[in-house]
């Protein structure tokens, strides 16, 4: 395992470029092009009186070569890349501390404002797979979340804000990055071969800027993902699912957890918002929207294992009739138990019959591996643990200040 915490900006040329204060000052009035859609990029390019087809090839050298430097865009005349210089960036968020498993899991903490409360974190998960080598990246959508599902750590930390495209996409392009920085900008390729949404935060409740940013992992001038390979994960807002199928074309993932309301209103609250029947309606309507697509043949069904809470032999019966209409595959994740949490892991034995249960009934269900464990790979862990490092060294500094504060006034 290596571990590294990056004090300072070495995320991307654009921010190694902003060593004194009057540049850092100008860099802010910067627009950032990292996260723009390819709409909105060439909106932008118009706006400056260029061709829009110019918003494909800035896309295709940050999102396929990951260049920030505009000098190094070699097929943009000097005048154009000139007046880009002035008034655009192309800026990832800042790494304050990054784990690489030796189990090849790869794990960031990004800064997005001031304070131990605005950090996020992003997961990359290799695994051998029939078609190759998968690089599935789990990307947050907000700062905390405000649906405080009981055993999520993520949940006890709260809401900041929702995410901007800049610092969703850069969640992606960062994780790519990582893999190329040695080579030559013209030999690097796209590393990450799956996205789920599905890190820290509700990304449904971030509905406009996760909309953008996964038309930028499909987009061809970009990460030109498949739609299968994208994957929204929900815990239920009824409402947006509706909206997404009508906007969009990825596939879908629900945080189940409980197979009835009683518990599932305990475990996932915005339950109590939208009960279980109109969730899995909402499924259906999805399914039911051009069925025969390969990304909408079935719904993913995550379902955290916790100990004797949904584990049970009857909710594996209760599952098998919930989810009786509905095409779909389940995944069984053991929980990974953060300090505090309230609940703990189910028992292997618990966890392989549950399957068996399900498998018997003509279900697809997998248990999730654990990965990554020497690097903590419980949503919202790790950015406790670096959230409490700032925060010490908050309140160090403070003391600090407070002391030399005296001293100046005792002359
Ligand atoms: S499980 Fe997801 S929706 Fe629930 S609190 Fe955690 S981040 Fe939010």
């Amino acid at each position: 395992m290596s571990t590294e915490v990056v004090a300072t900006s070495a995320v991307s040329d654009a921010q190694q470029q902003s060593p004194s204060a009057p540049t850092q000052q100008k860099s802010v009035e910067k627009v950032n092009l990292l996260g723009m859609s390819r709409p909105q990029m060439e909106k932008f390019f118009e706006d400056m009186g260029e061709k829009k087809f110019r918003a494909g090839q800035v896309m295709k050298w940050m999102h396929q070569f990951f260049v920030t430097d505009f000098a190094e865009m070699t097929n943009i005349s000097g005048k154009l890349r000139e007046k880009l210089e002035k008034i655009a960036e192309i800026k990832a968020p800042e790494v304050v501390h990054k784990n690489y498993s030796k189990d090849g899991t790869r794990k960031w903490v990004f800064r997005v404002g001031e304070g131990a409360g605005s950090l996020v974190e992003t997961v990359l998960i290799p695994a051998e797979h029939r078609s190759g080598l998968r690089r599935t990246l789990c990307i947050s959508s907000q700062v905390g979340c405000a649906l405080d599902c009981s055993f999520c750590s993520t949940g006890k930390q709260g809401f900041q804000r929702d995410l901007n495209q800049a610092e969703i996409i850069g969640q992606l392009w960062m994780a790519n990055y990582s893999y190329m920085e040695d080579v030559p900008v013209l030999e690097r390729e796209r590393s990450v071969t799956n996205v789920v949404m599905m890190g820290m935060g509700e990304p449904l409740l971030n509905y406009d800027a996760v909309l953008n940013s996964m038309r930028t992992m499909l987009d061809d001038f970009a990460y030109g993902m498949s739609k299968r390979r994208v994957t929204l994960s929900t815990s239920g807002v009824v409402p947006k699912i509706d909206q997404m199928v009508k906007d969009i074309d990825v596939a879908l993932a629900i945080s189940l957890h409980a197979p009835n309301d009683e518990l599932r209103n305990e475990l996932v609250p915005i339950n109590k918002k939208y009960p279980l029947e109109q969730l899995i309606a909402a499924c259906q309507r999805y399914i039911a929207k051009d069925g025969n697509e390969s990304s909408r043949k079935h719904v993913t069904i995550e379902y955290v294992m916790l100990d004797g809470v949904n584990d049970h032999p009857e909710h594996a019966q209760q599952m098998i009739k919930l989810l009786k209409n509905l095409p779909s595959k389940i995944n069984l994740i053991p929980f990974n138990p953060f300090p505090h949490a309230p609940y703990g892991r189910s028992s292997r034995n618990r966890i392989i019959s549950f399957q068996k249960t399900l498998s018997d009934a003509g279900f697809v269900c997998t248990i999730r591996q654990t990965r990554g464990d020497d690097i903590d790979a419980a949503c919202g862990q790790l950015v406790g643990q670096v959230a409490d490092r700032t925060r010490r060294a908050e309140q160090w500094k403070k003391k600090v200040a407070a002391k030399n504060e005296i001293l100046r006034s005792q002359g």
